[in-house]
């Protein structure tokens, strides 16, 4: 339901018209009308008509949100036009003053205010006030964007890939362009609502404005549709949609493919796709951000006497040199060997950290050798705060 235009209400007027009978009048004397809309007794309709326009659009409530001043004002105005601007009421007002027009139902002529309506029309509910009152709505829309999900393997995430979703989506109708009508015909005007898009009841004073339901609003019809979309300008159709996914994505990521979405409505611009990644977790690499991180397990022997070993990375077997006497938890870095830096220059890093493994289930020979080296070693067994020993992890680049 749209508001249309402003009554006023009766119950007012016919306060105000009691100060007449009761006699009261110091404290209730309504204003002289010609006052009100600011013109002299002898103005034209013509200036009357522009008089009041002029205050209507000044203190309308829709321009005066919670202003009762502005609100009394209108309707003041109202009010004052709605008896000079009936030729008999601006007469008997005109001999009898307040009393001659309110005498005998104190209220207004309907057809007077059906006039008001259309002055209020054609200021509020389509020019200055729009989406208030009385704008027809429009066929052409943009059309809705679309969301698909994405899996992807983890080294698709890391370099990028292109292929393709499956997308359910309005597109424009290739038969009548978007128009929805059979070729050669046009929509034509709505009858019901005879192009407005809008219904008005009159209901005492106020005048409410409903959405024609013949044209839901859009002022006009279609008569003669188009065979293929039924009049919708549009059609369901199922495709694949190429989709280039750029490296360095991660999962959640979501990219936005503008325009892919569904066509608009009678050639309205389309709506966008956006593409939502789910990227499956690597057997042994963790992403953060563009760097990667994994565990290598090295033996007490590589870690105390130094080694080289064999790192895998995205772009192919690495070789790490594992120095002397390395702590267990040290982490290495190998540069760029990490994820492309999305929409960026560069990759991040992969951090390697190696642990080194107790040897369990040992043969008599490997317990004798041991036994044999822990009597030349020397132990240290004494406790160390745990932040100290945390110092021991180094990084190397
Ligand atoms: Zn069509
Ligand atoms: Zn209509």
């Amino acid at each position: 339901m749209v508001w249309v235009g402003h009554g006023f209400s009766r119950d007012v007027y016919l306060n105000k018209n009691s100060c007449f009978t009761d006699g009261s009048l110091a404290t209730n004397t309504k204003r002289d009308y010609y006052e009100i809309l600011g013109v002299e007794r002898s103005a034209s309709e013509q200036e009357i008509k522009s008089a009041y326009r002029k205050l209507a659009m000044q203190h309308h409530p829709d321009r005066n949100p919670n202003d009762p001043a502005a609100e009394e004002r209108f309707k003041e105005a109202s009010e004052a036009y709605s008896v000079l601007a009936d030729g008999d009421k601006r007469a008997a007002y005109d001999r009898f003053g307040h009393a001659g027009v309110n005498a005998g139902g104190g209220g207004f002529d309907e057809t007077v205010f059906h006039d008001f309506h259309d002055i209020l029309g054609d200021f509020f509910g389509f020019d200055l006030f729009g989406g208030r009152g009385g704008q027809r709505r429009t066929r052409v829309q943009r059309g809705a964007d679309l969301r698909e999900d994405l899996n992807l393997e983890f080294e698709e995430a890391v370099f990028g890939t292109e292929t393709s979703v499956n997308v359910r989506r309005h597109e424009t109708c290739e038969d009548c362009r978007g128009a929805g009508t059979a070729p050669g015909k046009a929509p034509v005007t709505c009858r019901t609502c005879a192009g407005h898009g809008q219904v008005r009841h009159q209901q005492g004073f106020f005048s409410i404005a409903r959405t024609c339901s013949t044209c839901q609003g859009l002022g006009q019809v279609i008569t003669d549709p188009c065979l293929k979309c039924k009049g919708h300008g549009r059609v369901l159709r199922q495709r694949a949609v190429e989709t280039k996914v750029p490296a360095g994505v991660e999962d959640g990521t979501r990219i936005r493919f503008s325009g892919l979405g569904e066509a608009g409505p009678f050639g309205g611009q389309a709506g966008d796709l956006y593409v939502v990644l789910h990227v499956k977790e690597h057997a042994f690499f963790e992403r953060e951000g563009s760097d990667l991180q994994c565990v290598v397990p090295v033996s007490i022997v590589q870690a105390t006497l130094g080694a080289e070993i064999k790192v895998p990375t995205l772009r192919g077997e690495h070789t790490l040199k594992v120095p002397e006497g390395t702590q267990p938890g040290t982490t290495f870095r190998i540069k760029n060997q990490g994820v492309p830096i999305l929409n960026g220059r560069g990759s991040g890093d992969l951090f390697v950290e190696v642990r080194v493994q107790t040897p369990t289930k040992l043969s008599k020979r490997q317990r004798e050798l041991l036994q044999e080296l822990s009597g030349t070693l020397k132990v240290e067994n004494s406790p160390q705060r745990r932040s100290l020993f945390g110092k021991m992890k180094e990084m190397f680049s």
